[in-house]
């Protein structure tokens, strides 16, 4: 199976060849239909993550079909399965026993720890798995993995209560999450970098209410904001952009550093809190949701062979809504026929 392998900080991804894997206890095999690329594998990719395993294959936004099933696993061939960024928690740390198992010690994250969805082929613990509605394609779903997912617990961060929610950052996350919010009767602001009128259109075309440059303020104050991008900058300006009692939430893994602001624009019992990772809990609750409002994804689709153009065009913020590496589909026949 073709994989894309990054070997060393700082480095582009190697495509190699490497045999298709067995299924051990627990884990499935999947045929991987489709992978979408997240700002995480950027700052993979850039090192700016700690304790990277190397060599390690990314993507953890995956959409796939059990091809096998590990000895104590029952899934029929041919189901199809998402596989999220959480790959792994401990289940018994006061973490995991309290509903929070995106903070566990022990927790393991797809394409980070474990090799991910940059494959042919992957494996995964079935148990960190969700079943993903047919009404989706397995590109249109990917981005729900990882974008949907975490842009839906930092809007559930946002508290309740809310009308005029501010998104700094209108990239994969932010392209989901308004459609959420605006579903759910939030007016969305939408804030780009300045004279960014490719990303200003598209939060226009998903109804925001107001769309701007981070250093503007809207005329009336608002309820939340959240930052998608990894811009500690913005932090003291959605701070100044929200009201009394308004939550600030960083949702990505990794930001700049924040520079000192005033004590006043925390006063009023301002929050500022950060987002991290995920819970299968989280999972459930939003992919029900996608199905109700049918939340729609906006797509570029690369072949696995070009996951560094993709990268690339993440990086450079070329893209509208989600990246996404879609595998070649065999023949039907051989699809699920790794034995032979
Ligand atoms: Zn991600
Ligand atoms: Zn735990």
């Amino acid at each position: 199976m073709k994989v894309m392998v990054l070997e060393q900080q700082g480095g582009s991804l190697q495509c190699q060849e490497r045999p298709i894997p067995t299924p051990g206890k627990g884990r499935v095999l999947l045929k991987v239909e489709a992978c979408a690329v997240c700002r995480t594998d950027l700052h993979l990719l850039d090192g700016e993550l700690p304790d990277i395993r190397y060599p390690i294959v990314p993507g953890h936004e995956i959409i796939g079909r059990v091809v096998k099933c590990g000895p104590d696993v029952v899934l029929e061939k041919g189901v199809r399965l998402g596989v999220p960024w959480l790959g792994y928690s401990c289940g018994e740390c006061r973490y995991c026993l309290h509903g929070k198992e995106n903070l566990c010690d022990q927790a393991r994250f797809t394409g980070y720890q474990i090799d991910g969805g940059f494959a042919e082929y992957t494996l995964a613990d079935h148990r960190f798995c969700f079943s993903i509605s047919s009404h989706y394609s397995a590109a249109e779903a990917a981005p729900l993995m990882c974008a949907g997912l975490i842009g839906y617990r930092s809007l559930v961060m946002c508290g309740d209560d809310l009308q005029r929610l501010g998104i700094y950052g209108f990239g994969a996350a932010a392209h989901i999450v308004a459609q959420v919010a605006k579903w759910q009767g939030m007016e969305v602001y939408a804030f780009t970098r300045p004279g960014d009128e490719a990303s200003q259109r598209f939060a226009q075309h998903l109804g925001a209410t107001w769309v701007g440059s981070s250093e503007q303020l809207p005329e009336a104050p608002l309820d939340a904001a959240i930052i998608f991008a990894p811009v500690g900058e913005l932090v003291p300006l959605a701070l100044r952009a929200v009201r009394k009692g308004g939550v600030v939430v960083c949702g990505g893994i990794h930001m700049s550093d924040i520079p000192s602001f005033p004590y006043a624009l925390l006063w009023g019992e301002r929050q500022l809190r950060s987002v991290a990772n995920l819970t299968r809990q989280d999972g459930r609750a939003f992919l029900s949701l996608a199905s109700q409002a049918t939340i729609q994804t906006s797509t570029t689709c690369y072949p696995l062979h070009a996951a560094n153009d993709a990268l690339k065009d993440l990086r450079e913020g070329k893209l509208t809504g989600a990246a996404v590496l879609v595998m070649e589909t065999p023949p039907a026949s051989e699809m699920f026929d790794v034995d032979s």
